[in-house]
């Protein structure tokens, strides 16, 4: 009898899967603290109870939504000296630029405070029969909107839309980065103490597979990140036929013109591109062309001026440029400078880590002798780089401006205010100034957002806020010499439609439209 050896099954132990993630602070390089990774039944069950909050929040009625508001934003006013400490913690950025984001929240909580009741209400639209019919819109909520957000504006970022979303009655799932998520937790601790419900607005911790759960639960997604996120979200809500918007990266072109006030054109483009947020903005200036006559003049006071710059990690409004806060983006910036200066760009300025002041401190760059054959022209910089390239005219330089997959923002610099404008409109960006950079940020009225692969859909004004309502039209018949037919239109309907077709005819400044 053969007997056989039984051999022991082998088994292969799988790592245990992380369950937290662990917070820097940039400056410091320390762990800070840590964040849980809320898997997909945790980020269902969150939505679960804002789904059964909706409904009372969305009945309290816009006034009353917006008074909790109100009330919260001026707690976060008045509890600033912590809110920029949480900030900066998790981020490294100045105390201005801190500041700022505690400035822009009040600022778009106040224009919603005052404008949201007006676009929200009801409206009577101009029916197909007028004696007869009423023609009706009315605003009504998604439900539960989800917002994905990234780590350059932790308090910005995460509220400047879920704001609008709040007016107009949805509740709210946040999940913050993973890089930066105190900031998110901190200011929705102050909603509830605000008096919010606890489940009007949840925070949702983790990273990418946290953030795709959420995309399967809610019934609206606004994302806020890196345009190869972005369109995987898209994919998603495709797939679910939810509605969404993307605030994506850009690639922002700044225009010197010959006729620009130079000292002002060289302050603009330092704060456009290295001081504000040390160029982590998705609205930075990436790329500068400057007209021939003013180039040799701009150059050397962008030098003059670069070497003004305070880089620190102090308390004080007058430190220009903080740590990075992500050394990913710092790699990709100094791969971005390598690779210019291999096809040809000078370093005219900086491009020098300062491990003295910090692990991810970084002096601006500034390259001359570029084009477009560089990545630092093409690709996405989150990081202080300047790029500049001499080119013979307006025409060129918008060419040259245009010749991108972005569209998020632009610059021109010009003292010809109307010229300036003019220009603007062949941009192909979402916004332009004329000479200033970032304001679209702070200016709630005007609906900010991208065009290419910068994304789709706005923040702030009536359009940041109504693509979180459903528009429902009510057409109501008041049974006017209605008479039972099975004709679609009876006889006193053709008269009408008739007689209304030559009135419009004849009188065409009549409102029968
Ligand atoms: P990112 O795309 O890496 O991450 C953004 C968020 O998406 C994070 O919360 C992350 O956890 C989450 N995420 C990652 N993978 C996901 C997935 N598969 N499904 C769902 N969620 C996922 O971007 P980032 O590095 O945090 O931010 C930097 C980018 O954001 C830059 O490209 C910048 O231009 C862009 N940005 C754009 C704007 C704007 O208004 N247009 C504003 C700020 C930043």
């Amino acid at each position: 009898m053969v007997t056989l050896e039984k051999k022991p099954v082998p088994t292969t132990v799988l790592p245990a899967q992380p369950t937290e993630i662990a917070v820097m602070n940039p400056v410091t390089g320390q762990v800070i603290g840590s964040i849980p990774i809320m898997d997909a039944e945790a980020v269902r069950q969150a939505a679960d109870r804002a789904r059964a909050a909706q409904p009372a929040w969305e009945a309290l009625g816009v006034k009353a939504r917006a008074t909790l508001m109100r009330h919260w934003s001026d707690m976060l006013w008045d509890d600033q000296k912590n809110a920029i400490a949480v900030i900066r913690r998790e981020t490294g950025k100045t105390e201005l630029g801190a500041w700022e984001e505690v400035a822009v929240i009040d600022t778009v909580v106040s224009y919603y405070y005052k404008h949201a009741a007006r676009f929200l209400r009801p409206q009577t639209r101009r029916s197909a029969v007028p004696v007869r019919h009423k023609a009706r819109v009315y605003y009504k909520a998604h439900g539960v909107a989800g917002f994905i957000t990234p780590w350059n504006y932790p308090l910005n970022n995460a509220f400047i839309d879920l704001i609008a979303a709040m007016f107009a009655g949805n509740t709210i799932l946040l999940k913050p980065s993973e890089i930066t998520p105190f900031s998110a937790q901190y200011a929705v601790d102050l909603m509830y103490k605000a008096g919010i419900p606890k489940d009007v607005i949840q925070v949702v911790t983790g990273a990418g597979s946290t953030g795709a759960a959420l995309v399967d639960v809610v019934d609206y997604i606004s994302f806020t990140g890196s345009t190869a996120t972005g369109k995987k979200i898209a994919v998603k809500a495709a797939e679910r036929l939810i509605p969404c918007s993307l605030e994506l990266g850009g690639k922002d072109p700044m225009i010197v013109l010959n006729d620009a006030d130079v000292d002002m054109a060289a302050t603009e483009t330092l704060v456009g591109a290295a001081s504000e947020n040390t160029g982590q903005v998705c609205i930075s200036t990436e790329r500068v062309y400057v007209e021939d006559g003013i180039y040799d003049r701009y150059i050397e006071k962008i030098k003059q001026y670069a070497s003004q710059l305070k880089i620190g990690s102090g308390d004080g409004f007058d430190v220009n440029i903080g740590s990075l806060t992500n050394e990913r983006e710092l790699l990709r910036a100094e791969a971005q400078v390598k690779d210019a200066l291999a096809k040809g760009a000078h370093l005219i300025y900086g491009g020098k880590r300062r491990p003295d002041l910090g692990p991810l401190f970084y002096e601006p760059a500034i390259l001359t002798n570029v084009d477009h054959s560089m990545d630092v022209m093409r690709e996405e910089t989150f990081g202080p780089i300047v790029p500049i390239m001499r080119v013979k005219d307006a025409d060129e330089a918008i060419q040259l401006a245009n010749d991108s997959e972005y569209g998020l923002s632009a610059a021109i610099l010009t003292k010809d205010l109307k010229r300036g404008e003019q220009l603007a409109t062949r941009i192909e960006s979402g916004d332009v100034h004329v000479n200033t950079t970032h304001w679209i940020f702070g200016t709630p009225g005007l609906p900010m957002g991208g065009v290419k692969n910068s994304g789709m859909g706005r923040r702030n004004g009536p359009e940041g806020l109504l693509r979180f309502v459903k528009p429902q039209s009510i057409v109501i018949d008041n049974l006017l010499m209605q008479k039972p037919t099975l004709a679609r239109v009876d006889g006193f309907m053709l008269k009408g439609a008739l007689l209304l077709r030559r009135i419009r005819r004849a009188f065409p400044f009549l409102p029968l439209e």
